[in-house]
């Protein structure tokens, strides 16, 4: 055994980051672990071709918590989300929508197309703001178990329930469409163009393997409305330098606490003895102690690889197995020699 740790944390992506930094936060002597050279995880920016750094995968934030950024201090560390400012939704024969900060600009340009959809896209994304507040302080709790015997997600349910009804009737309805209709159902019922029509469907399947007609792809919709920049709900932003830029933020703030990070240092196994975990085995052989361990690996690597299923239960393990992994989400990034500037887009070199 080379170390003894309060807590070891395993993979520095930044769900990893952000539970490093709590428990150092909270005085635990914390090791972090990270398989490759760098922290950051699928929010990196990374210099993939020579002179040329890349967002490799997650660009934007918006679901970041703000009481995150608040207790962890992350702005003094350096967090500074950028507005991102601009949507350029192209349409068929040379249609297109250029939206920008100014939100009467947007609905001229949206009447530009149609000016029903320009009233209409007002009062939906005033209603939509509307519902995010309301629905906001149930983000951070943990969702009360409708099966379950226990009374205190009895009274989760209840007090969630008179929430719900309290709820304006406009808002309640708005929420009852998007628990139960697909993207496209809740759109057709709102605008008349297919160009206003597209420029909302993607927020309804992002991250999911869904189209805007299935089920789910309401849900999917409200959820990427649940964020906020700068205190306005649904929108997003950009970390400066890229998300990479975010990730590095947290490191700081990890350290700050006095909380450890090495970096190619997988992890291949998670010890116990009689009493429990009481540590981790590293890919080289290496032997780390702590009796809490926190795994921010997918389900399937934490409890069929790295953990031996025979400390689990076996329908935790089954299910597990059973869960259908289905990759949602590529991205294609361009090395450009000759950055193209584009009038109104504020593509500004130094950010
Ligand atoms: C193309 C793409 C675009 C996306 N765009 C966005 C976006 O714009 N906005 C947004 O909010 N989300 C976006 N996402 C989703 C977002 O990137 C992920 O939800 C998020 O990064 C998950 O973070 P995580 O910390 O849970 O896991 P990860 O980021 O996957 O981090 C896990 C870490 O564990 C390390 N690791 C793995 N195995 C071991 C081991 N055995 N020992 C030690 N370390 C190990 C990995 O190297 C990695 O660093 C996007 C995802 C993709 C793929």
């Amino acid at each position: 055994m080379s170390a003894h740790y309060d807590a070891i944390v395993i993979g520095a992506g930044h769900n990893g980051l952000v539970h490093a930094a709590y428990l150092a936060r909270a005085g635990l002597r914390t090791l972090l672990l990270e398989r490759r050279h760098l922290v950051g995880g699928a929010a990196i920016t990374e210099e993939l071709v020579p002179g040329y750094r890349f967002t490799t995968f997650s660009y934007a934030i918006s679901l970041l918590r703000p009481e995150i950024v608040q207790e962890l201090e992350l702005v003094r560390h350096g967090l500074m989300v950028l507005p991102m400012v601009t949507t350029f939704q192209p349409g068929r024969n040379g249609e297109y929508l250029l939206l920008g900060p100014d939100r009467d600009e947007n609905y001229h340009e949206i009447a530009r197309i149609s000016a029903e959809d320009a009233e209409a896209a007002r009062e939906l994304d005033h209603r939509i703001a509307r519902l995010a507040r309301a629905l906001k302080p149930w983000m951070d709790r943990i969702p009360p178990n409708a099966l379950s015997d226990d009374p205190a997600d009895a009274a989760a349910l209840r007090e969630l329930r008179e929430d719900m009804d309290g709820l304006d009737p406009e808002i309640r309805e708005l929420l009852d469409l998007f628990l139960t209709s697909s993207a496209a159902e809740i759109l057709d019922r709102w605008f008349t163009t297919d160009l206003v029509k597209s420029l909302y469907a993607s927020s309804g399947i992002i991250g999911s393997m869904c189209g805007p007609r299935s089920r789910e792809s309401g849900i999917v919709w409200l959820f990427h409305k649940m964020g906020s920049y700068d205190g306005v709900p649904g929108e997003w932003g950009f970390h400066k330098g890229g998300n990479g830029g975010f990730t590095q933020v947290l490191a700081r703030a990890v350290e700050s606490f006095g909380g450890e990070i090495r970096t190619n240092a997988g992890v291949d196994q998670v010890l116990y003895d009689d009493d429990g975990v009481r540590g981790v085995r590293l890919e080289s052989g290496e032997e780390i102690e702590a009796r809490t361990v926190v795994s921010a690996l997918d389900p399937r690597q934490t409890f069929t690889r790295i953990v031996d299923p025979h400390h689990l239960p076996d329908d935790l393990v089954r299910h597990v197995r059973d869960f259908k992994y289905q990759g949602s989400a590529a991205k294609v990034n361009f090395a450009l020699s000759d950055l193209p500037t584009f009038p109104g887009l504020g593509n500004d070199p130094d950010l």
